[in-house]
């Protein structure tokens, strides 16, 4: 009976405690269905039919309570179950999509990392190389080539190491005279435009020196080429080591003349200039028999100096610097004239 009374105790608190519920059931089943039942107790103690049946009604009323009860019990226990299911599932489309946003962001990273290291171990390798090559093609053989660990660029670098040398082999050509070492008159031209379109931009003077070797057919002849070819090296040599030479653009303008281009050089300096050189190769000594000199070699210069304007071009300037190397020869050789057109 005190168990039948807790029941309803039971019921209440049933879906806090569940431990409870099964506690009492656990020692309810021995009462009911036991060898030694309350009924069979009872009607053992009594005796009597009467109680019995009674005890027999009170038990059916307790069974039939007892299967609500389990009945009940299963049912909300399925609820929560399905409760729990739903939420599981719930949980778990959540985990899905974690799992699917952290693939998308592992992707990410991974390709970003390829793209980086693609980046700089190919595309910008593969781009220096090709301005390297593009700046070689434009007679910039002195251009940096790029370094890199991937093979065929390497191979790329070594085949553009071999043009390089190939490109500053041929500019030297095109602009260094193969006798003397002097550049040339193709270098000279590209230089004379350039230093006078300076000169008329920042309106400041240009010097230019024409120099010839004097009597140089007759030297040719009573030495002998090989001779005269040793005689230009030793004229561009004592020239080039004349202090101030080097500042401006001294090439072989062809035959035995040469040329000394003096950006922002004014007359006098020119001049002064050209008094050395001269005096430079008279101090070498060459013999030249055939000259009216001592019997020692020398050369005649003609002297131009202007501030360029627009009228001028690099034609006249030079034909101003001839005219006065001519009258240099004819008023004897061996001396400087000056052209005074200015
Ligand atoms: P001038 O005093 O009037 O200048 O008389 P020149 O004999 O020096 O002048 P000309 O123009 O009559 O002769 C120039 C000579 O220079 C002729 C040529 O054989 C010689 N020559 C030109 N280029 C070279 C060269 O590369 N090597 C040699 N050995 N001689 C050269
Ligand atoms: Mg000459
Ligand atoms: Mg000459």
């Amino acid at each position: 009976m005190r168990l039948y009374l807790q029941l309803k105790y039971i019921e209440i608190d049933d879906s806090q405690n569940h431990q409870l519920t099964q506690d009492w059931l656990a020692r309810l089943t021995p009462l009911l269905t036991g060898q030694n039942n309350l009924f069979q107790l009872s009607r053992n103690a009594v005796n009597t039919d009467a109680i019995a049946d009674a005890h027999l009604d009170l038990q059916a009323e307790f069974s039939q309570r007892i299967s609500d009860y389990t009945l009940d019990f299963v049912s909300r226990s399925e609820s929560k179950l399905q409760q729990s299911g739903e939420q599981l599932k719930q949980e778990s489309d959540w985990f899905v999509i974690l799992i699917f946003c952290a693939g998308v962001l592992y992707t990410l990273v991974v390709a970003l990392t390829n793209w980086r290291l693609i980046s700089q171990g190919i595309v910008e390798p593969v781009i220096a190389t090709s301005s390297a090559m593009h700046a070689i093609a434009n007679e910039k053989p002195h251009t940096p080539l790029p370094q890199t660990n991937n093979l065929e660029l390497q191979q790329m670098v070594s085949a553009l190491t071999t043009l390089k040398r190939y490109a500053t082999k041929v500019k030297s050509i095109s602009e260094i005279d193969g006798l003397t070492g002097a550049f040339n008159r193709r270098y000279f031209d590209q230089r004379l435009t350039v230093e006078m379109h300076k000169s008329m931009q920042y309106q400041q003077p240009l010097a230019l020196l024409l120099f010839d070797i004097d009597r140089f057919k007759q030297f040719n002849d009573r030495y002998g080429h090989v001779a005269g070819d040793e005689c230009l090296k030793t004229i561009v040599k004592t020239i080039t080591k004349v202090d101030g030479v080097t500042d401006g653009i001294f090439a072989r303008y062809g035959g035995e003349e040469f040329v000394l281009l003096l950006p922002n050089t004014h007359r006098e300096a020119a001049f002064n200039l050209a008094k050395k050189m001269k005096h430079a190769v008279r101090l070498q000594s060459i013999p030249h028999q055939d000259s009216e000199f001592f019997g020692m070699l020398t050369i005649s210069i003609g002297l131009c100096c202007t501030t360029i304007n627009e009228k001028d071009c690099a034609t006249t300037l030079i034909q101003r610097a001839d005219e006065a190397l001519y009258l240099a020869k004819h008023s004897g050789r061996n001396t400087i004239k000056v052209d005074e057109t200015d």
